[in-house]
């Protein structure tokens, strides 16, 4: 018998679980009738329990007869093995346990969550995360995703609280003896362990919206139920999208978005009470920055795609979860599209698609889905693979399908496996009847092979004809044996003055397409879906960036960008070349394009050796000059959201990583008339301001800021601050911050991030990676498992020194660190990326920062200089009519 699986001899189909928390003392009690189907004869039964004290067993048979259990706690197997005097035979049973257990600080099974209410008191709520395998914790149950039951939950709450689960009340009954409500639920439909849950507290809600029968409400601790208004509007709409892109109504009766003060992660699907942490669901929609609304509708939205495809249509078994986090991430990105289309959020997709790309471009990435032997091993699936690299590839499917052939495909796997459970290959079932294709054969090597290709283009020899080749990517030079990929690929060409599109499927090595004359320029990867890099020849390359602005839309230029900077990295160009190619965009006004130019610089900025700084720092203030002069501080009436936040972007760049007096001194001045009371700024300029001023502030900024982080008005106000602590350069400022993320001042959901902030800081890294040497066993005992641990230690990566790297890989073979799957190799192979990368480039980066007119590296690449706006003055006002590249009309 396989010891992670239970057998499938005795069955759930209904749990009447009943719970008692007790707050003060951080204890619960609880007991269970479970109705079981004994399918063949047994002795035993077998379920998961963990950190249960299981107190009674017993069964009863259909006929009446009663046994009592001898009762065996498998600790490390985490199951409960009940065994009976006489066999039972196959029928319905009903089995009854009593039980007790802890309420954790460790932010998994049922634990406690604390928060100080308005009087100044420390108050409590019980609260549950499951998934993966907690539910155990809080109850003995069938603890895997096929064992799907009906739930019916009461649960007894003190006087006075609120007591919440997935379905709506059915009852109350006042205990008066015990000073308690017995609140009872009504009974859930058919669902999986891993999506129930429980929370008891003080809690306040909005007023509720509906969706024809379903009530949708927004709740928080008291004083924060107005922040949910803009949750409450994304859910209204997304309930309603998918209903009608599933074409099936809401799986639940009603709908529950909760706010948890203390949360591991940012936000769990359960069904109909859906939990997040505060950052994730409550905001401030006039006071808060692009970036921290958008977060908040993808989050919610994201959960909300999961109450179909996740929690009505279940994966079999853990190995299909990157199905499940896949699937809504593409749905969560779809909806949030066509409920703002002004934010062009698959433009922004790509900045999720790049940090898969990352990932995935190296030797320690893995496969998309593997097989998943011990239910631990599933934790190794919350990751960047699963979520942007799964939403990407199945994005690039139904583009290839085309969307409705996809919807109708996605429609037909809903239905066919509503309140069951289902595989893969059912997707790719119903996919493939839709479209009248084989799915597995294009999308296999997708799912099944790590990595991915670099499609090179190159004109043939007669200059007439485009031929695609494609070989793996990977940063560090290595042979990568394998199959090609089904490469679907997209492209536009404009000949003689023409434009054209094609669409192809690359399924060798290389193939020739003929084309009418020899092209003007080519766009590959044409609307940036594909899952792919593009390295174009040089022939190609500088015809592209030459070519009008409107040759190449944002998310094409943000490509080019990312591909041109992973083959920096990879060490296939150099980096001349690429810096280089940013003078070119310095005309540029799309967010999403500074996004990928900005994080370029400061991946720069952290490998730098200490003598380039002041060079480089001027370097990025001539890159930023341009759009920072157009946009300064004040937004203009008819602006749009994402100029508002690239205005935040920029200043803040341009504060910190070009390090520019002038903007610091203005970012003072508009801190020091900024208004908390009556929201006087700007949400985007005012976060730009905080960082800059911590970045250049000192001991009264520091004491300033720690103040607002704790009497923050929101949770995105509350994030700010408490990052921006991160960002002070002062070692007794940063020794300070360290030490409040070990002595409970930081919420131990918080103070992993904060510690990785201070990992990545070039002016903190070293008096960090100390102090986490030193408290590590602190860190590991206090944050929340795997998740908190792994968060932190990826700030490892930005260790860049040959110094730092050495002691790094000398701490982590001294001991056993379990961040879940391949995590920490991944993290250790990106910091030797990075500092390969300075060793490589330490020299040719010295000299093209002193060189006066930077342009040998076109020169040496066999690219003659560009014309227009390579390195000089900057344009005079606002209207150059030079044909630029990156000039969007109307701007
Ligand atoms: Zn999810």
């Amino acid at each position: 018998m396989d010891r992670y699986r239970l057998p499938c001899t005795v069955v759930p189909t209904r749990y009447e679980i009943e719970l008692e928390p007790d707050l003060a003392r951080g204890k619960f009690t609880g007991r269970e009738t479970v109705d079981v189907t004994v399918r063949e004869t047994v002795q035993e039964i077998i379920l998961n329990a963990a950190d249960l004290e299981v107190r009674t067993a017993s069964i009863r048979s259909e006929c009446g007869t009663e046994q009592n259990a001898l009762v065996t706690l498998e600790e490390a197997e985490e199951r409960l093995r009940l065994r009976f005097p006489e066999p039972l035979r196959p029928g319905a049973c009903r089995l009854s346990i009593e039980f007790a257990g802890d309420l954790n600080d460790k932010l998994r099974g049922f634990y406690r969550s604390t928060f100080t209410a308005a009087d100044g008191t420390k108050e409590m709520l019980a609260v549950t995360q499951f998934e993966a395998t907690d539910a155990r914790r809080a109850f003995p149950c069938w603890d895997e995703p096929a064992f799907k039951a009906v739930f019916q939950v009461t649960l007894l709450a003190d006087e006075g609280l609120c007591a919440l689960s997935n379905s709506s009340v059915a009852s109350t009954q006042p205990i008066p003896e015990k000073g308690k409500v017995a609140v009872a639920f009504a009974p859930t439909i058919p669902m999986s362990t891993y999506l129930l849950a429980f929370v008891i507290g003080r809690l306040e809600a909005t007023e509720p919206a509906w969706v024809a029968k379903i009530q949708i409400r927004v709740w928080a601790i008291p004083g924060k139920r107005q922040l949910g208004a803009f949750a409450l509007d994304a859910a209204v709409f997304s309930v309603r999208f998918f209903q009608d892109y599933y074409g099936i109504p809401f799986p639940g009766e009603k709908l529950d978005l909760i706010a948890i003060p203390d949360f591991a992660f940012g936000a769990m699907e359960n069904l109909g009470a859906i939990t997040f942490r505060e950052t994730a669901l409550l905001v401030d929609e006039r006071a808060a920055t692009h970036t921290e609304l958008t977060r908040v509708a993808h989050v919610v939205i994201h959960e909300i795609a999961h109450m179909w495809f996740g929690d009505l249509v279940t994966m079999a078994w853990w190995n299909g979860l990157w199905l499940n986090e896949a699937f809504a991430t593409l749905m969560e990105v779809m909806a949030v599209d066509a409920w703002k289309p002004a934010w062009g959020r698959w433009d922004s997709f790509g900045a999720s698609r790049a940090a898969a790309f990352l990932t995935d471009g190296l030797r320690s990435s893995r496969p998309i889905e593997f097989e998943v032997v011990a239910p631990k091993d599933a934790e190794a699936m919350f990751d960047v693979l699963t979520y942007e690299k799964g939403g990407a590839v199945l994005r690039m499917l139904e583009q290839y399908l085309g969307p409705e052939v996809f919807r109708d495909g996605v429609r037909r796997y809903l239905a066919a496996h509503q309140f069951a459970n289902a595989e893969t290959a059912d997707l790719w079932k119903a996919l493939g009847e839709a479209a009248g294709q084989p799915i597995p054969a294009i999308m296999d090597g997708w799912i099944y092979r790590q990595g991915y290709p670099l499609l090179t283009v190159a004109l043939d020899e007669a200059g007439r004809g485009l031929r695609f080749s494609q070989r793996a990517f990977r940063y560090l030079e290595e042979e990568v044996e394998g199959d090609c990929w089904q490469v679907p690929i997209t492209y536009r060409v404009q000949v003689d003055g023409e434009i054209r599109r094609g669409r192809l499927l690359l399924s060798g090595a290389e193939k020739c397409v003929p084309l009418p004359g020899r092209p003007d320029w080519v766009v590959v990867n044409q609307g940036g879906h594909g899952f792919y890099r593009v390295r174009y020849a040089p022939p190609l390359l500088e015809p592209l960036l030459r070519a009008p602005s409107e040759a190449m839309a944002p998310i094409e230029r943000f490509n080019l960008i990312g591909d041109a900077w992973a083959t920096t990295l990879a060490g296939m160009a150099p980096v001349s070349e690429y810096m280089e190619l940013t003078a070119r965009f310095t005309e540029e006004t799309d967010r999403h394009v500074w996004m990928a130019l900005l994080a370029s610089f400061g991946y720069l900025s952290r490998i730098l050796p200490p003598a380039l700084r002041s060079g480089f720092e001027s370097l990025v203030r001539h890159r930023l000059r341009v759009i920072v002069a157009r946009l300064g501080w004040i937004p203009r009436p008819d602006e749009d959201d994402l100029t508002r936040q690239l205005r935040g972007d920029i200043l803040r760049a341009m504060g910190t990583l070009g390090n520019d007096a002038d903007i610091q001194a203005e970012a003072r001045a508009f801190y020091a008339g900024y208004d908390a009371a009556t929201l006087s700024a700007d949400p985007g300029v005012l976060a730009a301001a905080i960082a800059i001023l911590a970045h250049a502030g000192g001991e009264g900024e520091y004491e300033a800021f720690r103040a607002r982080f704790k009497q923050a008005r929101t949770p995105q106000d509350e994030q700010r601050y408490l990052h921006a602590l991160a960002a002070f350069r002062a070692p007794e400022l940063v020794q300070r911050t360290l030490i409040s993320t070990v002595n409970g001042e930081v919420r131990t959901q918080d103070a992993p991030l904060l510690v990785r902030d201070l990992l990545v800081g070039v002016h903190s890294r070293e008096r960090t990676w100390a102090f986490v040497k030193e408290h590590w066993d602190e860190m590991e005992r206090l944050y929340p498992s795997l998740s908190g641990l792994a968060r932190m230690c990826e700030g490892i990566t930005a260790l860049a020194t040959p110094l730092l790297e050495a002691d790094v890989r000398q701490f982590f073979a001294l001991r056993t660190v379990v961040l879940g799957g391949k995590i920490l190799e991944q993290y250790l192979e990106q910091l030797r990326i990075a500092v390969a990368f300075r060793e490589r480039e330490a020299d040719r980066l010295a000299m093209y920062l002193a060189s006066d007119r930077p342009g040998l590296a076109w020169i040496t690449s066999g690219v003659p200089p560009a014309g227009k706006s390579e390195v000089g003055p900057a344009p005079s006002g606002t209207s150059n009519t030079s044909p630029g590249l990156c000039r969007r009309p109307g701007f």
